[in-house]
């Protein structure tokens, strides 16, 4: 039996078969599938005796897309998304089900925050289908076709939340979810990802607009990063700047795609560094933000890498068990450089960096 108090072992999990039925016209790595693997995952891991809350994601509405999206953008892509089905940008399909989806996604967001917001130690997962934090203010890209992480950030603001953290730690660059929050001064982004690599955004000297120095904090990591390099990037700024900008929420960009076996990046993380990484967000999350600690479901491509990892993110996130920090590789090294620029591009907005 756990050892844990209920109160410590809940999650809220959102998620919505309707969700299955945006769909590619052939074979595109962003299926359905996905969204079952996932979904496995949490399973798996609430099976260890943790307690599950399932949460029905409801429609966005108008006034919570608003926040985030361009109001003539929205009118553009619901008549687009009325019409037969197609592209949106080279790799962005959509169908007659894609709109119901988004729209529960973001609404699903904001029931993820609002459940978040109702009590202290509260934690939730949205699995959601399309993914969103490649969508910007004004544009539907990388398979993303309306920013849920955005919302989500956005909604609790709107709910008199003083300061909200984003760590995306998908693969790609965040570069939707910077560009809603560039010059806002609320929303601190830190996203870990592999450079070169889509879409081509989220360098290092990318530090936030003239309201919000350094809240965007980009990591862009060589390709071949393992959980080492990744462990570094943690201790060296993720968590130093958390604590620093002590968020009163934390939310997490929650991609699986720098899995070692992912067909779409080469990093060479595992089922158990995510375990890690989500266990010291917790930890932060505990110490600045009543253990509010909200995650979304972004990239992953490779089926049973993501089943894996959402089992070990949800067991970071809830359970009390130590985990091992990753392993340091000679190959972990290959983002020390990067963490140094870091470093020195972030330092004069962050003491905890001098
Ligand atoms: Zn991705």
């Amino acid at each position: 039996m756990p050892s844990e108090t209920p109160a410590d072992t809940s999650l809220a999990v959102l998620s919505d078969p309707r969700f299955l039925d945006h769909a590619p016209p052939g074979f595109h790595p962003e299926r359905p599938r996905r969204l079952d693997a996932a979904l496995a995952g949490v399973d798996r891991a609430l099976a260890r005796g943790h307690r599950r809350l399932d949460l029905a994601p409801r429609e966005a509405v108008r006034d919570e897309l608003e926040r985030v999206h361009d109001p003539a953008w929205l009118d553009r892509l619901e008549r687009t998304l009325a019409g037969p089905a197609g592209y949106l940008d080279a790799d962005t399909y959509f169908n007659g089900a894609t709109r119901e989806a988004a729209w529960l996604a973001a609404g699903g967001a904001c029931a993820l925050v609002e459940h978040l917001l109702s009590g202290d130690d509260t934690r939730g997962f949205l699995l959601a289908r399309p993914p969103g934090h490649h969508a910007t203010r004004t544009r539907a890209m990388g398979f993303c076709v309306l920013n849920h992480v955005a919302v989500a950030a956005a909604h609790a603001l709107a709910r008199g939340r003083r300061r909200v953290a984003i760590v995306d730690w998908d693969v790609h660059h965040g570069n939707g979810t910077q560009d809603i929050f560039y010059d806002n001064p609320d929303v601190l982004l830190v996203s870990l990802h592999e450079s070169p690599g889509y879409p081509d955004t989220g360098y290092v000297h990318e530090t936030g607009g003239a309201h919000a120095r350094g809240m965007t904090v980009n990591i862009p990591m060589p390709a071949g990063c393992d959980g080492g390099s990744y462990a570094m990037a943690f201790e060296r700024v993720v968590l130093p700047i958390l604590h620093e900008a002590k968020p009163d929420l934390v939310l997490v960009s929650a991609g699986y795609d720098a899995h070692a076996r992912d067909p779409l990046a080469s990093m060479l993380l595992d089922r158990g560094d995510y375990r890690w990484m989500a266990a010291q967000l917790r930890a932060v999350a505990e110490h600045t933000a009543q253990g509010r600690m909200g995650l979304v479901l972004e990239g992953g491509y490779d089926l049973s890498a993501l089943e894996e990892c959402v089992e070990d993110t949800v067991l970071g996130v809830l359970s009390r068990d130590p985990v091992e920090r990753p392993a340091q590789t000679p190959q972990s090294h290959s983002a020390d450089m990067v963490l140094r620029a870091v470093t020195r591009a972030q330092r004069e907005f962050w003491p905890c960096l001098r």
